[in-house]
């Protein structure tokens, strides 16, 4: 048995044998759901258990959220430390935040909230895994450090709240790993993983190696003018026909997207009017504009964008389209998942890793964080039902909430004990955007845009 190996394995075993408070952990999480921003309690939970392993704990990085730093070089090696050697630190992250669906098992009566998204597995993945790697005392025999962290509000919604700590300054960003990342909590970190529970996979599978697309969010406001719609409509201008122009420009455009981009824009129309007797006069609409790469995303955008204003133009109606940061394209890291994928062969079965690398068209935060840091976000089997849904949840308690904590604290001894693993992942954070770079990327896709086809 190598050294690496023997470390695994008393990672491995303490996993075990706290599995119980794991479970319990995921169990507690999963009755209490909160929405983000709003993850008190999910914090406070995932900070105790932080706490028990003896670990310095931080609260509200960002309104909530937890972190704390395990291994890694203390005070007292400071003076004999090679100035050269900057400490390796692997961030082990997991999302707090639940999601709204009323009609589900398991939903707050009063907020609708609910875990339908299995965000209860990562929590139980992240402190698995710290009780894994600290309570063994294996991290102490790694160079390096593993820095655990509990982030908040990864479901892009609830967004009139969000606008609320927005507009009061105590966010930039709706996405948690968005405003951890402006916050500078990745600044030292040289790579990062989590797990999440894949849609319809009662199985023990996990699958590891894909891309997803980014996008930028929309509100769109047409202007017109009211009058009666039966008795004098010629004096109207009306709003929603700016509106079904506009999307209809947006259709007109949807053969120039290229099929490499996967580009999706899925556009709805949040009011269409007040009083059927009434032309409508304020009809507003909201979208995303998704695809593999911010170029693409920058270029559809505009598109989108410029089809939307022609509908007010055909009307002489005036448009309002506000653009606001959504997440970036993911882009997961070789090492992280060769690494992660043979650690799941040895802990799960020789089968448990499905599917070649493949591209999904929905998004992530994970991708923000993937764009400045090497990063691996496998899902993970355990659950059935389609993610989001009433019917989705836990089948496999121990596949759900027990194994990937084993296989993502095993990749992280093999990244930290092997110096070549180590190179590797610095190598290609160096080809990785500067948190500068990213930030100014996220922030240019903030903009308005209003015209006005409306006379006086
Ligand atoms: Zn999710």
């Amino acid at each position: 048995m190598t050294d690496t190996e023997s470390l695994k394995r008393r990672v491995r075993d303490t996993i075990d044998e706290h599995d119980e408070a794991i479970l319990d952990l995921a169990k507690s999480v999963h009755a209490e759901p909160e929405l983000g921003y709003k993850e008190t309690e999910t914090t406070r939970k995932v900070a105790e258990a932080f706490e028990g392993l003896g670990l310095d704990v931080e609260t509200e990085l960002a309104v909530t959220g937890a972190r704390a730093r395990a291994g890694g070089r203390n005070d007292a090696d400071a003076d004999t430390a090679d100035a050269e050697d900057d400490e390796f630190v692997f961030a082990v992250l997991g999302e707090l935040d639940a999601l709204v669906n009323p009609g589900h098992p398991a939903a707050d009566p009063e907020t609708g909230a609910c875990h339908a998204c299995g965000h209860e597995a990562q929590l139980a993945n992240l402190v698995g895994a710290a009780y894994g790697l600290v309570a063994s005392g294996v991290v102490a025999d790694l160079p390096g450090a593993v820095e655990f962290i509990a982030v908040p509000a990864e479901e892009y919604l609830d967004l009139e709240y969000r606008r609320g700590l927005l507009d009061s300054g105590e966010i930039e960003f709706f996405g948690g790993k968005q405003e951890l990342i402006r916050r500078g909590y990745f600044d030292d970190v040289d790579c990062a993983a989590m797990i999440h529970a894949a849609s319809d996979t009662p199985e023990r599978e996990v699958s590891s190696d894909f891309s997803s697309n980014g996008f930028v969010g929309k509100t769109v406001q047409y202007e017109g003018r009211e009058s009666h719609a039966g008795g004098a409509p010629e004096e109207g201008i009306n709003a929603l026909n700016a509106a079904m122009a506009g999307m209809n420009a947006v259709n007109a455009n949807r053969e120039t997207f290229a099929d490499e981009d996967h580009v999706r824009v899925h556009p709805i129309v949040t009011n269409g009017g007040d009083g059927v007797n009434v032309v409508p006069a304020d009809v507003r609409m909201e979208s995303y504009v998704r695809a593999k790469s911010v170029d693409a995303i920058e270029d559809a955008n505009g598109t989108t964008n410029r089809a939307l204003e022609s509908g007010a133009m055909a009307v002489g109606a005036n448009v309002t389209i506000e653009d606001f940061p959504g997440y970036l394209p993911l882009r997961t890291d070789e090492t992280l998942v060769t690494a992660f994928n043979g650690n799941a062969r040895d802990v799960i079965g020789e089968d448990a890793v499905f599917g070649e690398h493949q591209h999904v068209t929905g998004s992530t935060d994970m991708g923000d964080v993937s764009q400045i840091v090497p990063s691996v976000h496998p899902w993970t089997g355990g659950f059935e039902g389609s993610a989001h849904s009433t019917e989705f949840g836990a089948v496999d308690e121990e596949m759900a909430y027990l194994l990937p904590a084993k296989v993502t604290a095993s990749m992280v001894v093999d990244v930290l004990a092997d110096p070549e693993k180590r190179a590797a992942v610095r190598e290609a954070k160096a080809g990785k955007r500067s948190t500068d770079e990213y930030l100014e990327i996220v922030r240019r896709m903030r903009n308005t845009r209003e015209a006005a086809y409306m006379g006086e």
